[in-house]
């Protein structure tokens, strides 16, 4: 007998369990070694996502073990990180991150898709996608968190920001997760005080004229109606541009409030396969009609990240569960036919229809050519759906929770999924606050690029006063951190902000431990407590009326990002300038570049071509001619600058000029002296 043939699968979802399931039904034990690997030790039930983070189920069950289900499969929960199609190799990444290869005679590709929050920005920071078990249950946390804060929140406005939910996708899954938070915020509202039903809206946003794009055009508008009819606010034809932590935007300029955004657009290619070497078209891995991906004998491709005509019909297969499935099976079929040596057949199925659940004990059909809507349809979607569970138990876990909800309301308890406070990420677009004065104080943040303003209200007139500009590298929030009260002024996004978060306790335990930082903080605190103009009251008063046009200065020599450093040292050193504006051709800044740059630059091994972009300093504090003097002033002196570029608008960035410290001390040096005089003189 001749050496095992070893086939290898990458993806347990629902092609590659079905790929091995029938490969273990069709080839002797004795044959082949199959072997799949998959980044969990499940599959995840991805069509009950939704019915997870609505509490209609418990999460388990979505959850199906791969060993279980895999009898006579070698299962390994291994992440795959590169193939190797020439010399049949792939590689893989086992435990503590140890690298390992693995010879392969037919190897399945059937990996999926990955989310991709990072087509809108703010997205990664503030939406939640859906697509793993962790997602539904972190979501659906998230949801019951929002209720809570709700029924606590003493503020009306807040409170239906806290009670306010938007879908971002009209698909299949947005249509449905957006059906089940619905019935899970208004079917408990009853056991809350402070909840009223007018209070809560949830929007689906969709960016074609009608939802489900999949259905027919009569199922569309059913659901849109029974959508609205249970209070979901339907909006169509917008695209979202940006989302922030107060909701998602658009770009005229319209915004939807939104403290929990779901985000189910944005699916993208796995990265061991696009950095595979083989045609693909949308990400997806180009296939010939077997499944075979084009060019390789050996090399099959199915489900999501599979690119396969439907013989059936000629269309290309979408990216559903019950076409992943259907290719696992016809894949594994033509591989036993090749180890045979026998012809291989194309991929022919013929759709059943389509399922998708509305909300409200409602959904819509398109059944083996019929179309159903309504109650009877959404006892089909169910029973379909726990029929095509691939266990009986968990057939059984799912069936015993839905039967429960019949009887019972939703469960409102849910343990937190994550104890532990992570260091993340937040975006703001400019205007937007990252924190109001008198708010409790939570977060610690750093700033990754854009720049902040810290804002008190006057006693006098209640006005806002700009008390410092902040910029990237800069830190702040420490203040109140450290002494544990509410914060005493606002911090306010000037542009688009990117600030890393650091939670409390994690900033507890790093400044408690880390002498250096606590060292930082500790200088920081001293420099920004008390009101920098309370200890200067003459100077203020000098500066307070004075326009900052009196102080700037136009730039007459600038650098281009594109100069080389031999220039830059030549500019420097010959005008005997301290530092230079690095503009663009529109005029536009785009850094600055100091002594400092120069000599750390040569420190780091410069060569004389290397570019000025190479080793300015980006993204520079910058202030505008609409500043004050006193802002200006301040500015400067937290950040021990000598000058700072005067920018058109944030917006823009086109450099009006410069200021400088010397001058302004000059000048307030010169009006004391005067005020001096005339005192005497009088
Ligand atoms: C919320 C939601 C609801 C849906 N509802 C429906 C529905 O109602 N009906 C329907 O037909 N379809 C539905 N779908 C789509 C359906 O779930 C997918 O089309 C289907 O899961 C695709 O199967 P797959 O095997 O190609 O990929 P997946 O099921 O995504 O499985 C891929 C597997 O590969 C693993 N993997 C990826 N890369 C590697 C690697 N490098 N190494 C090891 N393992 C790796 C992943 O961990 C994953 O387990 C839904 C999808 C979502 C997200």
């Amino acid at each position: 007998m001749g050496e095992r043939k070893k086939i290898k699968i990458i993806g347990g979802g629902f092609a590659g369990v079905k790929c091995a399931l029938t490969l273990r039904k069709k080839l002797c034990r004795d044959e082949v070694d199959i072997i799949l690997y998959n980044s969990e030790n499940y599959l995840v039930f991805q069509p009950l996502l939704a019915e997870v983070v609505g509490a209609s189920i418990s999460p388990d069950p979505v959850a199906v073990p791969l060993r279980q289900m895999l009898p006579g499969v070698y299962c390994r929960t291994e992440d795959i990180t590169r193939i190797d199609v020439n010399s049949n190799y792939v590689e893989y990444l086992g435990d503590e991150g140890r690298k390992g290869q693995m010879y392969y005679d037919h190897l399945v590709i059937a990996c999926g898709s990955v989310v991709n929050l990072g087509l809108i920005p703010g997205m990664t920071d503030h939406a939640f996608p859906l697509k793993t078990v962790g997602d539904a249950v972190a979501l659906r946390y998230h949801v019951m968190q929002q209720m809570e804060n709700a029924e606590i929140c003493e503020d009306v406005e807040r409170r239906r920001w806290y009670l306010s939910f938007v879908i971002v996708g009209g698909g299949f899954s947005g249509v449905e997760v957006a059906g089940e938070i619905n019935d899970l915020v208004r079917d408990t509202r009853k056991f809350f005080r402070n909840i009223p039903n007018e209070d809560i809206k949830v929007t689906l946003v969709h960016s074609r004229d009608q939802l489900l794009p999949e259905v027919s055009s009569k199922l569309r508008d059913f659901t849109k109606v029974k959508m609205e009819e249970a209070g979901i606010n339907v909006v169509l034809n917008r695209r979202v541009s940006y989302v922030t932590h107060e909701g998602v935007g658009f770009n005229d300029g319209e915004s939807i409030d939104g403290a929990t955004i779901v985000c189910t657009v944005g699916n993208a290619t796995s990265p061991v396969v696009q950095k595979l070497e083989a045609p693909k078209e949308r990400g997806r891995l180009v296939t010939e009609p077997d499944m075979r991906v084009s060019g390789h004998q050996n090399v099959w491709a199915i489900g999501d990240c599979a690119l396969i005509n439907n013989s059936y019909d000629n269309t290309p297969s979408p990216p559903t569960g019950q076409f992943a499935e259907r290719q696992g099976r016809q894949a594994a079929q033509n591989i036993a036919r090749v180890l045979k040596g026998k012809e291989t057949k194309p991929f022919r199925f013929r759709p059943l229809g389509q399922l998708c659940a509305i909300g409200g004990h409602n959904a819509v059909a398109e059944f083996l050519g019929f179309h159903i809507s309504g109650f009877f349809a959404w006892f089909l979607w169910r029973s379909v759906y726990l029929f095509k569970l691939p266990s009986f138990s968990h057939q059984l876990k799912v069936g015993f929770d839905w039967a429960w909800e019949i009887f019972y309301s939703r469960d409102l308890a849910h343990p937190k999924a994550d104890l532990t406070e992570r260091i993340g990420k937040s975006h703001f677009q400019p205007g937007d606050y990252v924190f109001n004065e008198g708010d409790p104080s939570n977060n610690f943040y750093i700033i990754e690029s854009g720049e902040v303003e810290v804002v008190r209200k006057t006693e006098e007139d209640g006005k806002e006063k700009v008390l410092a500009i902040l910029g990237p590298g800069d830190f702040f929030g420490e203040m109140a951190l450290l002494d544990n009260r509410v914060r005493s002024s606002a911090v306010r996004a000037r542009t688009e902000l990117e600030v890393t978060v650091m939670g409390k306790k994690v900033f507890e335990q790093i400044s408690g431990t880390l002498r250096p930082f606590r060292d930082f903080l500790a200088d920081a605190v001293k420099r920004r407590s008390g009101n920098m103009w309370q200890k200067l009251p003459v100077v203020y008063e000098i500066l307070k009326n004075q326009p900052l046009s009196t102080f700037i200065k136009s730039v007459e020599i600038s650098l281009d990002p594109e100069d080389t450093f031999e220039t830059a040292v030549k500019t420097l050193s010959e005008k005997e300038l301290d530092f230079c504006c690095v503009m663009d051709g529109g005029n536009k800044i785009k850094g600055i570049l100091t002594r400092t740059d120069i000599f750390r630059a040569v420190e780091s091994g410069v060569a004389p071509h290397m570019k000025v972009s190479e080793f300015m300093t980006e993204s520079p504090i910058v202030v505008t001619e609409n500043d004050t003097c006193t802002t200006v002033a301040a500015t400067m002196r937290d950040h021990d600058l000598k000058w700072v570029p005067v920018v058109d608008n944030l917006t823009n960035l086109y450099v009006k000029g410069y200021v400088r410290r010397d001058k302004m001390i000059n000048f307030v040096l010169e009006k004391f002296h005067e005020q001096h005089n005339k005192a005497e003189v009088s």
